[in-house]
């Protein structure tokens, strides 16, 4: 037999409803990451450690995943993954927004997390807009700091790429005035609202998304490794502007999560990145990925 040896997975995307919302998870790709290189305040050997409870190995395979929100009114994109800047590693968002029974026009508006390349990239791919009719929403801390060549003396030197990537996905959208950042933490649209949660960047928002009594923190970078950062909640990682402050907002988004049983996704955990997290000690919490089903769920 010469059966054709395929080289990707199923189509990347996953939905569930929350309430009257619909939630789409959708797989832009997965790229290695080289956990125990880029951690920060880990003891000698507790990455290994705590990747070998899960046999896994750095560098680790992570997700880049983002989430469509369809509300009555609106359809809303929550982050972008990384377009064409991963090369091979990502890109397939469109492609699983499409699988998924959606047309990027239809995308009536984007709230980004941040603005490094893996959550921004994939507004543009190859010289093409993918949303032109979305506008694009980011905080304000995080535009001026990430659109101002200035601040790349500020950061570390694997941080640099993210002041090109940011500027040359967001530039289309600036010029057709789709570009909106906001201030603090007011609602953007009736059932979500940013989170304040700087650290691994200076503007770094989560979006809580609330429909009929039912939540889902949508927590963006909280967390990268989720093997190693859910139960140690105090390592950090390379790519945090703060260290300090991304282990603070860490270590928040865990304990609220835990003790009111909010569903949560994060852009990196495997996907679809939608789970639980419980509380196993007194700085220390556990991932439960949601259940699979075939059919749409009502959690
Ligand atoms: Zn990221």
């Amino acid at each position: 037999m010469s059966a054709p040896v395929a080289p990707r997975q199923a189509p990347g995307f996953y939905r569930f409803e929350l309430g009257e919302f619909e939630i789409v998870a959708l797989l832009d790709g997965s790229h290695p990451f080289d956990a125990a290189n880029l951690a920060v305040g880990a003891k000698p050997g507790e990455v290994a450690e705590r990747l070998g409870r899960q046999y896994l190995a750095s560098p680790v395979e992570g997700m880049i995943n983002a989430f469509l929100v369809r509300t009555p009114t609106k359809l809303i994109l929550i982050d972008v993954g990384a377009g064409d800047l991963y090369g091979r590693d990502g890109g397939l968002l469109e492609t699983n927004l499409r699988a998924a029974g959606f047309d990027p026009a239809q995308v009536d508006e984007i709230y980004l997390t941040h603005l490094h390349r893996d959550h921004v990239g994939g507004l543009m791919r190859g010289g093409r807009v993918i949303f032109p009719h979305a506008i694009v929403r980011v905080s304000l801390e995080d535009a001026s700091f990430w659109l101002d060549d200035a601040n790349r003396a500020k950061v570390a030197a694997i941080l640099g790429p993210m002041f090109d990537g940011a500027e040359q996905t967001l530039q289309p959208y600036i010029a057709s005035g789709r570009f909106k950042p906001f201030d603090g933490d007011g609602p953007l649209t009736p059932g979500i609202r940013p989170v304040v949660a700087p650290g691994h960047t200076p503007g770094h928002r989560q979006y809580l998304v609330e429909s009929q009594g039912q939540i889902l923190l949508i927590w963006g970078d909280t967390v990268h490794v989720m093997p190693v950062q859910v139960p140690d909640p105090h390592i950090a990682i390379k790519y945090d502007t703060d260290p300090n402050a991304a282990v603070a907002s860490r270590e928040t988004a865990l304990a609220e999560a835990a003790s009111k049983g909010w569903w949560v996704a994060g852009a990196h955990i495997s996907f679809p990145g939608i789970g639980h997290v419980r509380r196993v000690g007194p700085d220390s919490f556990e991932w439960i990925p949601v259940n699979y089903s075939l059919n749409r769920i009502a959690p």
